[in-house]
């Protein structure tokens, strides 16, 4: 294989990317195999996670880090003169998702493969992942993201395995229009598409099993008039059509329909699998708990909950009573967000024509859990409509999350203030009536892609330390907490940071033409661009320096590169203008002498997997601002921690046991919390902060006189009502002096650089807690049940 790989050294930069894939693809297939069959001799509990999201990035250069090739396949590109890393650039980004959800998907597959677990993914094999990002005049512009385009290494199709569909009506063009046929029942098929996921060290190579919607092919053409000819290749169009696009919708549910039948063909197309699989091995039904365990990621999959009763009840011929009991054992929920806009609530129409069983199902799970909650909790009607799986109202929609809590035995949140709020707020009704069905499981990230082969230097300089047992035990980073003060290691972590830093002023000088000095520090915010994030706070902490550095010149202030990076879902304007507005200061901030070489900010286009690899390790300061109590979790807070970024932050989600593993000491916490912002809601009044702080009132007014949009006056007008007029929901002008002053402090503390580098490697030791093998460990032991099934 390594000679195949160097003799392609003189075909074209594609072919040679192709040739090396298909090898490693070919060195992995037998292992592959291999797992697939032990897991058929042994017959383990297995795990389903089942996601609509897979944020996968690349896998060539992952897999070979995981099978460990890759000395192997540096000497052989070294050997024969080969560009690796012009090979590597070929391969197009899976974006099977939008954010953090989906990369949580990518991240935990990666953890279970490793820990030799029998787990599969279930997901959509989209054509069209998350759009393409370009920025034209400063605005985001979104363009289609043909991953598929050419065929892809990674995947094999698998039509034997393919599973059929029933839905409760048909689809027909009439007039040039999609029209609903009621009660006119049709099908779809799914033909899976299988990916390999490897365990690091290579010994387990699970499986991602993505599903593409196609017609059925029983037509007889011969049969139809020419009108149905036509109707017939339409319903084929509509088939292919389903599974064509990821909804680019990051923490809010559009409520489309197009989207509601693909969740039902995820789940639909996930349960005929993996029943089939069961039912191969085991004809006693009772035997599914024992043998299966489906985790539902948000509740994107819920519908699991009426089509596996639909399959006991229907298929399976049992009782009620037992359908129940079997479904709920073998189903489990994650909630990922608080966000009332994120709650799925589905139009009980739409079942009606669609998925007419399932509702059935769906009325008689509620009748009997109104009848369970009044008969515990006596007259309290209130609490009967909360609880209820059906919102009441002019149009009735069915409440997923209810749904989803009541069909499974167990609901986790992704950190623990949020598992908090989930139970004490959001859901507190069903968290009084089904307390035992409620944890905790903080998220992770895997250390393979995210620190071992995103940041080699770091991860040289740490093997060379405690040697390389935390790469699959990443606890074992405590053990650098001895070396804090370590002159020869403080160092080897300064100059992998500063490798990283140059690394990356290389990559952004060669494929934009920006300049950036590594020499400054590297202040970063990307993520999804949404309010609740807040990415205007940082914005406005920028133009507060700016203007700092404008009436001042002498001032001295340790020179800065802010970057920024991230997607705004289509319809979401004011996320779109927040960009506009980042993309506008960027430009005034580079055109105004006055700051040169002291302060820059650049916009990244196309945030996505392959661009957070190559800028969290050059990464000095990590922004994670969030509004305290909305951001369940984050996970890319992880990912700079383990990089040996220092974090200035707010007590939000999985941040708050970062700075506490870490110790708060080193971490640059500031502002209201969770519990203060909730207090504060009924009084709080931005325009307080305008009036009586000049720094912010000085910010604001730069913004609001043009001042970044001289040639487009005006266009930041919503910025004044969303931060000022409109109440500021997000309380952006309640947490900006308590953002300025940990800044102050951060940037005391950069002026020692071993004082720094200090903090950075307490940081590190203390990220061992989030790698997403502990998260896994957990849901494998509390929630599945399920132990390893390793591959002799
Ligand atoms: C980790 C990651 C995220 C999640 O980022 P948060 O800051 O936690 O929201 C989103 N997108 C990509 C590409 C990531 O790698």
């Amino acid at each position: 294989m390594y000679d195949n790989v160097a003799d392609q050294a003189a075909l074209g930069p594609w072919e040679r990317y192709e040739a090396v894939a298909r090898s490693v693809r070919d060195v992995l297939s037998q292992r592959w195999v291999l797992t697939e069959k032990t897991y058929e001799r042994e017959n383990p509990k297995r795990v389903y996670y089942l996601s609509m999201e897979f944020l996968i990035g690349r896998s060539l250069s992952n897999n070979i880090l995981n099978l460990l090739l890759d000395p192997a396949i540096e000497r052989a590109a070294a050997d024969k003169d080969l560009d690796w890393l012009a090979v590597l650039e070929q391969e197009p980004d899976a974006g099977l998702g939008n954010g953090g959800l989906g990369r949580l998907a990518a991240c935990f597959i990666d953890s279970m493969a490793t820990m030799q677990l029998p787990a599969m993914g279930y997901g959509l094999r989209y054509e069209y992942g998350i759009f393409k990002q370009t920025i034209q005049d400063g605005w985001q512009v979104e363009q289609p993201d043909n991953w598929l385009r050419r065929p892809d290494p990674w995947e094999i199709a698998r039509p034997g395995e393919t599973v059929e569909v029933q839905l409760g009506c048909s689809f027909e063009v009439r007039g040039g229009s999609l029209g609903v046929v009621v009660g006119r029942p049709s099908s779809l098929l799914g033909i899976p598409y299988d990916r390999p996921v490897v365990g690091y060290g290579g010994k387990t190579v699970n499986t991602l099993r993505l599903w593409a919607a196609a017609a059925p092919d029983y037509f007889d053409f011969r049969a139809f008039s020419a009108g149905e000819f036509v109707s017939a290749l339409a319903e084929r169009l509509t088939a292919e059509s389903l599974t064509r696009v990821l909804y680019p919708d990051d923490s809010t549910s559009m409520g489309q329909g197009l989207r509601f039948v693909q969740e039902y063909f995820l789940v639909a197309c996930s349960l005929a699998d993996l029943v089939r699989r069961f039912r191969r091995h085991d004809s006693d039904w009772t035997a599914l708990p024992a043998k299966v365990a489906i985790q539902l990621n948000d509740t994107h999959p819920s519908l699991a909950v009426p089509e596996l009763m639909r399959i006991l009840l229907d298929e399976a011929q049992l009782g009620w009573d037992q359908a129940w009991g079997l479904t709920r054992q073998t189903l489990a929920y994650t909630n990922h967000t608080l966000l009332p806009e994120a709650l799925e609530k589905w139009p009980l129409p739409w079942f009606a024509l669609l998925l007419p069983r399932h509702l059935e199902i769906i009325l008689e799970i509620n009748r009997r859990l109104v009848d369970e909650v009044r008969t515990r909790f006596p007259g309290d009607d209130g609490r009967v409509e909360r609880v209820a799986l059906i919102e009441e109202g002019s149009e009735r929609r069915i409440r997923m999350a209810n749904l989803a809590i009541v069909g499974t035995h167990s609901t986790n949140g992704v950190a623990s203030i949020h598992s908090e709020l989930l139970r004490t707020v959001t859901v507190k009704d069903l968290t009084e009536t089904f307390p035992e069905r409620f944890s905790n499981k903080t998220n992770g990230v895997t250390p393979r892609r995210w620190l071992l082969l995103a940041n080699p230097h770091l991860a040289h300089s740490i093997t060379r330390a405690i040697g390389d047992g935390w790469i699959t035990d990443l606890d074992e980073l405590a053990r650098l907490r001895p070396l804090a003060d370590d002159k020869g290691f403080g160092d080897a972590v300064s100059a992998a940071k500063r490798e990283a830093k140059t690394q990356f002023a290389n990559w952004l000088k060669l494929t934009s033409g920006v300049t950036v000095d590594p020499d400054t520090i590297f202040d970063c915010q990307i993520k999804r661009i949404h309010e609740y994030k807040r990415q205007l706070l940082n914005a406005l902490r920028v133009v507060v320096l700016y203007d700092r550095l404008r009436q001042n010149p002498d001032l001295e202030m340790a020179p800065r590169t802010f970057f920024f990076a991230g997607k705004a879902a289509p319809a979401y304007h004011l996320a779109k203008i927040i960009i506009k507005f980042l993309n506008s200061l960027a430009g005034t901030i580079d055109g105004d002498p006055a700051v040169r070489g002291r302060l820059k900010v650049v916009f990244l286009p196309e945030y996505c997997v392959s661009l957070a690899e190559r800028l969290i390790p050059a990464t000095d300061v990590s922004n994670q601002i969030s509004t305290a109590g909305y951001e369940a979790s984050g996970t890319s807070n992880m990912k700079f921690m383990m990089n040996g970024a220092l974090t200035i932050g707010t007590r939000d989600g999985a941040t708050i046991e970062m700075a506490e593993a870490a110790g708060e000491e080193n971490f640059f916490m500031f502002g209201l919390t969770a519990e203060q912002v909730a207090g504060s809601r009924s009084w709080y009044s931005p325009q307080w902060h305008y009036d009586n702080e000049p720094e912010t009132r000085a910010a604001l007014d730069l913004i609001f006189s043009d001042h970044f949009s001289r040639y487009e006056p005006g266009i930041f007008e919503p910025l004044r009502q969303t931060l000022l007029t409109g109440g500021d929901n997000y309380m952006h002008l309640a947490d900006l002096t308590a953002y300025l002053e940990a800044d102050r402090r951060l940037l005391e503390l950069y002026a020692d650089p071993m004082g720094w580098a200090r903090k950075v490697i307490l940081n590190v030791a203390g990220s061992g807690r989030f790698s997403s093998d502990r998260t896994i460990g957990e849901y494998a032991a509390e929630i599945w049940d399920v132990k390893p099934c390793p591959v002799p």
